[in-house]
C-alpha cells in the first residue's frame, strides 16, 4: 500500500520533512503538477506525513474517501485547464514561503467530494510526470 496526497493539498511542505524516506516531492511545474505527491513504490506507510498536513490532505491509499464532506472553506486545487477552478489561493507554506494556486476552487460545508480520483496522480506523477527529477 501507499499513502496518497489528495487535492485538498495546498503545499504546506511540512510532510517532505518528516517522512523518513524522502519519497514526497512537490509537483513541478506546478500548473500541471499542482499538489505533492507521494512516491508509491517508496512509501513506507508509516503515516508520520498524516498529521503534519493542516489541510488534512493525506490518506492510506485504502481510506481515500470517496464520498469526502467538506467542513466548507477548503480549498480544492487542480492542475490548470479544468472546469470550475478558477479561484486564485495565496498563503504561506510550512517554511513561511509563498504559496499562489491558480486553479483552487473553495468547498461549501456539506459538499460531498469523491476524492478517490486524486489517487492515481500520485502514480502518475513518477510515471509521467518528473518525479524525483523535480528536485534537480
Ligand atoms: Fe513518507 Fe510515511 Fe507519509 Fe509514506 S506514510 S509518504 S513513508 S511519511
Amino acid at each position: 500500500m501507499t499513502y496518497i496526497i489528495t487535492s485538498l493539498c495546498l503545499r504546506d511542505s511540512g510532510c517532505v520533512d518528516v517522512c523518513p524516506v524522502e519519497c514526497i516531492i512537490p509537483g513541478k511545474p506546478i500548473e500541471k503538477w499542482p499538489w505533492f505527491y507521494i512516491d508509491p513504490d517508496t512509501c513506507i506507510d508509516c503515516g508520520a506525513c498524516v498529521p503534519e498536513c493542516p489541510f488534512e490532505a493525506i490518506f492510506p491509499e485504502d481510506e481515500v474517501p470517496e464520498a469526502y464532506e467538506a467542513k466548507g472553506e477548503e480549498y480544492l486545487s487542480m492542475p490548470a485547464g479544468v472546469a470550475g477552478f478558477d479561484t486564485v489561493y495565496d498563503g504561506e507554506d510550512h517554511h513561511g514561503e509563498s504559496v499562489h494556486l491558480k486553479h483552487t476552487r473553495v468547498l461549501e460545508a456539506g459538499e460531498v467530494v469523491d476524492l478517490t480520483k486524486d489517487i492515481q496522480p500520485n502514480y502518475n506523477y513518477f510515471t509521467e510526470g518528473p518525479g524525483y527529477d523535480a528536485l534537480d
